[in-house]
């Protein structure tokens, strides 16, 4: 190939990796349009010159769904409000735009996004192709929140879907893992702004799971982490209040000290002690139950959902039939204490409700959330591989950006839409230009 038939937006492609620094790819070509027609020429380009294109968020799921061999497409710079539907408190926004520039966008619409996940750094368009959840049994996924999107298929064409335009196709595309199209803009469903009273406490293990389905469900928001090794759980439990209601937000100095210092910086210690020592891990995770959690505030709804996530980690989630959550982090304690594991992050537990994107992992039942961490410096695949195990006893399904080790043909016994997923795939992009490695892996080639 010479060079000068090769359109100027692209570069020559440079590693890349993903946050978790799990993943790299160096891909031949690189592309950062700033337009929707310089997003098509890349994608005919690709086509035409028989290399996969595959679009690229802030690069924090955890597995290679975002790896891209081909040319890398960074839509960052389509980002920003596209328009504002008032009545409706529905905003589109660029498919580059990350979560935390939406509330100062917002904001003056006196708007909020309906729920969120633990972080804001993902882009809209990254976090809802792979299913980014929060918590709270009557809450769906941020990809729920989708009303419309604007794609660039496999053929160059720009296509709209919404309820009213090839409306089919929006179980697929608003949750499409990159497999679809490229996204240019995705229009979002919003409500009032709210602020939201949060309570954090420690509680005992088996009273949590005992009491799961009332405390899930008597509460807005409701999640807790499990320090393994011990018999204590910090529980968080967010309910809304109407956004003129009064702010007693967490003081600067003690939100630092708790967030930044505690949440991030000590873990970073400790995980670094109990690789050198894994015998104190037991004991370290004992007092990190009775030093955090126990603190009540209320804020600005992106202020409560989000917090800085600044140790590295490695991370697999898998979404259950949300009954099923007791017994299975039962089964999990029992599986750490019989391999003799030294475990010094804590598991994540969630909910959500019940939706209708063919490839949530939330589609069709009501579900809860089990997460499971490890420090990025040390070895995952053991624990993840026997906690896998134990979730698909539970027809678990795992997130599509956390680690998991499932291929199409398993996949296919717990999404019962993936037909449906895959005949769309075959529509809009029949000859995979906007495959790699990962998606052949779970959708099939
Ligand atoms: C510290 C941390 C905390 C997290 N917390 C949560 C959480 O609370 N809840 C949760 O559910 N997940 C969580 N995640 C996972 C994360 O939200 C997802 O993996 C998300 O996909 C990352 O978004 P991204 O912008 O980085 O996308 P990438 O990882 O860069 O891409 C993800 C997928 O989106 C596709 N994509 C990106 N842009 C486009 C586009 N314009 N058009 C078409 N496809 C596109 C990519 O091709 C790829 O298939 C967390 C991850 C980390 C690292």
């Amino acid at each position: 190939m010479t060079t000068d038939t090769v359109p100027a937006i692209l570069r020559p492609g440079a590693t890349w990796r993903n946050w978790s620094r799990v993943e790299s790819v160096r891909p031949v070509f690189a592309a950062r349009p700033s337009t929707v027609d310089e997003v098509v020429e890349v994608v005919r380009f690709g086509r035409d010159r028989g290399l996969t294109v595959k679009t690229v968020g802030a690069g924090h799921s955890f597995t290679a769904i975002a790896a891209a061999p081909g040319i890398q497409l960074d839509v960052s710079a389509i980002d920003g409000l596209l328009g504002v539907d008032t009545t409706r408190a529905r905003v589109t926004i660029g498919a580059g735009t990350n979560l935390h520039q939406l509330p100062a966008l917002l904001a003056p619409l006196g708007l909020a996004l309906e729920n969120m996940g633990d972080i804001d750094r993902q882009t809209i368009a990254g976090a809802t192709s792979t299913g980014t959840h929060g918590t709270g049994a009557r809450f769906g996924g941020l990809a729920t929140q989708i009303v419309a999107v604007t794609l660039v298929t496999a053929d160059g064409a720009v296509l709209r879907i919404s309820e009213t335009e090839n409306s089919e196709l929006l179980p697929a595309t608003r949750l499409g893992l990159g497999a679809l199209g490229v996204l240019v803009d995705v229009t979002l469903q919003c409500v009032p702004a709210f602020l939201l009273a949060a309570i954090e406490r420690p509680a005992g293990f088996e009273e949590v799971l005992d009491g799961f389905e009332q405390r899930a469900t008597s509460v807005d928001h409701f999640e807790f982490y499990w320090w393994p090794h011990t018999d204590s759980v910090m529980t968080k439990s967010n309910s809304r209040l109407p956004g003129d209601a009064v702010r007693e937000p967490i003081g600067a100095i003690s939100g630092w000290l708790e967030d930044r210092v505690m949440s991030n910086t000590l873990l970073g210690l400790v995980c670094n002690i109990g690789r050198i020592a894994p015998a104190l891990t037991p004991p370290i995770n004992r007092l990190a139950t009775r030093v955090y959690g126990n603190r009540s505030y209320s804020d600005y709804s992106h202020e409560v959902f989000v917090s800085p996530r600044t140790t590295r980690f490695r991370e697999m989630e898998y979404a259950l039939p949300r009954e099923a959550i007791p017994d299975a982090l039962r089964d999990i304690r029992r599986l750490i204490d019989s391999r003799g594991w030294r475990i010094s992050f804590p598991i994540e537990v969630r909910v959500a409700a019940a939706d209708d994107n063919w490839l949530s992992t939330a589609q069709g039942r009501e579900s809860g959330y089990i997460a499971v961490h490890r420090y990025f410096r040390d070895d995952h695949e053991e624990y993840f591989r026997a906690v896998e195990q134990v979730l698909r006893a539970y027809r678990g399904r795992p997130h599509w950006g956390k680690i998991h080790y499932r291929d199409a043909a398993s996949l296919a016994e717990v999404y019962p839409r993936l037909g449906d997923f895959l005949g769309a795939r075959d529509r809009l992009d029949p000859d995979r230009l906007f495959t790699n490695p990962y998606l052949d892996r779970v959708l099939g080639p």
